[in-house]
């Protein structure tokens, strides 16, 4: 889901993306329905349209921050092996990979590796 609003992200135009009268919030144009505008707020990762508005990053947020050049709130940076571990951990259990297999990892590799404990 987050990849398809990525791609979408990416057909709205720059000019789309206009800095609103609160500071951190933007009005992005709809790229479906002409003349319909969302306000974003890339401080508290949140967009009025009906998946931003469920707490979830938009298409919409996501023109916003990067116009805005920020990280928003609600895509936590995940990029040390301990987050790494942590995220592991939650989607594995305990069975999961110790922070010492993220430290040197890089794309493409340690593909077929055996799961702590398994
Ligand atoms: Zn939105």
């Amino acid at each position: 889901m987050f990849r398809q609003a990525v791609s979408k992200a990416q057909c709205i135009e720059d000019d789309s993306v206009v800095a609103g009268t609160v500071a951190g919030q933007f009005v992005v144009s709809s790229t479906v329905t002409s003349g319909r505008t969302y306000i974003v707020d890339v401080q508290r990762g949140f967009c009025e349209c009906y998946v931003g508005a469920s707490g979830a990053c938009c298409k919409h947020q996501l023109a916003a921050a990067d116009k805005a050049g920020v990280v928003l709130p609600n895509i936590p940076i995940v990029s040390t092996p301990q987050q790494k571990a942590a995220l592991c951990f939650l989607a594995l259990g305990p069975n999961g990979l110790g922070a010492s297999f993220f430290g040197t990892m890089k794309a493409g590799q340690h593909r077929n590796v055996k799961l702590i404990n398994s």
